[in-house]
C-alpha cells in the first residue's frame, strides 16, 4: 500500500546518519519538502568523514574541516533547522552504549516526532554495493536510541542531570530498506536536493553523470507510487 504522508502532520524531524552526504543521497528531497512545510529538521552526523579521500595529500584533520563545512553548507540549502556533529572516527564506527546516549541526548534535547536513519542491516539485495558498516552500526545505535532509551527515564540517567527529559519518537523511517512502505513525492524538492548533494564537492566534486543517475534512482522509487520522483523508506509508527 502506498503512503505518501503520515497520519499526522510532523513539527519537527530528526535524521541520524553516519557520514557527512549520507542524508543528501537517502532522504535530501524528502528533508526539504518538510523544511518548506515548516517542519523543523535537524541532522545528527554521527562520523566526522575523516576517512573519505584517495588523495595521499589531504590530511584527515583538513578533510573534517572541509567535509563539515560542506555539510553545513547542505544544511542551508535545504533550510534544515540545525546540523549536529558527533565527531566519532569514520571508519570504525560500531552500536556502542557511548553512541547510543549520544544519540540518545539529541533526541532528548530536539524532540523529534520522527526520525529518519539507514537500515541496520546489512542488505545484500543490491548489485555492486555491499553496504557501508557505518551505516549499519549508525542505523542500530539510532533505533536503539529511539526505543527504548529515549523513553526511559532511569536509561542513561546523566542526561536527566543534564535537563534532558524522556521523549518518545512517533514514526522511525528507515533509508535502503528492501521493503519500502512509503514513498514521499520529491518531484518539486529533487532539483534543489541535488544542489544540496553538489554541495559535497570533496566527495563529488567531478563525478560523472551524478545527477542523471539520482534522477533515474529516485524514478525508479517512484514507480511503484505512481509518482515522478520520490524517497522510498520502510515506517514504522510506534505505539
Ligand atoms: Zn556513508
Amino acid at each position: 500500500m502506498v503512503q505518501e504522508q503520515a497520519q499526522e502532520p510532523y513539527s519537527r524531524a530528526m535524521v541520524v546518519v553516519a557520514h557527512p552526504d549520507d542524508a543528501e543521497f537517502g532522504c535530501s528531497g524528502t528533508a526539504v519538502k518538510w523544511s518548506r512545510e515548516g517542519v523543523e529538521v535537524v541532522y545528527v552526523i554521527v562520523t566526522d568523514g575523516s576517512k573519505g579521500t584517495s588523495d595521499r595529500h589531504m590530511t584527515p584533520e583538513r578533510l573534517v574541516e572541509t567535509r563539515n563545512r560542506e555539510q553545513l553548507a547542505a544544511g542551508q540549502i535545504l533550510g534544515l533547522k540545525e546540523v549536529v556533529f558527533l565527531g566519532y572516527p569514520d571508519a570504525y564506527l560500531q552500536p556502542t552504549l557511548e553512541l547510543r546516549r549520544d544519540i540518545t541526548r539529541q533526541i532528548r534535547k530536539y524532540r523529534p516526532d520522527v526520525l529518519v536513519t539507514t537500515n541496520p542491516v546489512r542488505n545484500l539485495m543490491g548489485a555492486g554495493y555491499l553496504g557501508h558498516p557505518d551505516h549499519m552500526a549508525a542505523g542500530e545505535a539510532a533505533l536503539a536510541a529511539v526505543y527504548p532509551s529515549a523513553r526511559d527515564h532511569l536509561t542513561f540517567p546523566e542526561l536527566l542531570q543534564e535537563g534532558l527529559e524522556p521523549h518518545k519518537v512517533r514514526e522511525v523511517l528507515i533509508i535502503g530498506h528492501p521493503s519500502p512502505d512509503l514513498w514521499i513525492d520529491v518531484t518539486d524538492t529533487i532539483d534543489i536536493s541535488i544542489r544540496a548533494i553538489r554541495a559535497h564537492v570533496s566527495q563529488v566534486g567531478g563525478r560523472e553523470g551524478l545527477e542523471a543517475r539520482m534522477k533515474e534512482g529516485r524514478r525508479q522509487n517512484g514507480k511503484p507510487a505512481g509518482m515522478e520522483y520520490a524517497e522510498s523508506f520502510k515506517r514504522f509508527v510506534l505505539p
